[in-house]
């Protein structure tokens, strides 16, 4: 059976896809593995169509949940128009929904080609984009992207445009062999992005 929807914490977590345009070098699913911290087994076979993660959803008690989050083994934006088709049937049928928040890479534009931040207005509460990096440099020896330089730019200008429709939106950088110099450049560049920054502590893999 496999995992659509998990429970971590308190909140419940969607995983929708496996595919992603990015091959982290920390990234669990390119280093080999089925499963994080979060769940065991979260590759997918195949990929829920929307009705089947609908079912996964309605079985249950979503009204419990502090947060929904879809995540994934992958870049869940590549299921845009299915998250935003759940988060309506959801919404019409619980009255109290919980808070929808997608973690991305930001690429949701790069990857679609077209501006999906206006369609995300109403429907997803908050945002957190990996931002991985203060510099283009750094960022594509990070995250080894398909388009190289072009997902840098592509996630500011997601970032810049998601934050005029999207009431909470975050970047986010892990702890790790970062300088308080860095950190305070991930900080600027969040900032004027109308973003701001969250600093994850590292989790050895
Ligand atoms: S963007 Fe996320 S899913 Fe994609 S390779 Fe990086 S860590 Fe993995």
């Amino acid at each position: 059976m496999e995992t659509i929807t998990y429970e971590y914490e308190g909140a419940l977590y969607v995983n929708l896809t496996n595919r992603c345009d990015c091959a982290c070098v920390f990234c669990l699913r390119c280093n080999g593995h089925k499963g994080s911290i979060y769940a065991d087994d979260l590759w997918l076979e195949h990929e829920p169509g929307r009705e089947e993660a609908l079912a996964d959803f309605l079985r249950r008690d979503l009204a419990s949940y502090r947060e929904i989050v879809f995540c994934g083994f992958g870049e869940p934006m590549y299921r845009t128009d299915d998250i935003l088709w759940l988060v309506d049937e959801l919404k019409e049928r619980v009255s109290a929904l919980p808070p929808v928040r997608i973690n991305t890479n930001g690429h949701a534009n790069l990857i679609l080609g077209r501006d999906v931040t206006g369609d995300l207005a109403g429907r997803i509460d908050v945002l957190s984009i990996s931002l991985n990096g203060s510099t283009p440099g750094e960022y594509v020896a990070v995250t080894r992207p398909r388009d190289g330089a072009a997902a840098w730019d592509a996630m500011l200008d997601f970032t810049r445009r998601a934050a005029k429709t999207v009431p909470t939106v975050m970047m986010t950088i892990v702890n790790k062999d970062k300088t308080p110099d860095e950190i305070d450049a991930c900080r600027t560049l969040a900032e004027r992005l109308g973003a701001r920054l969250r600093v994850r502590e590292y989790i050895p893999d």
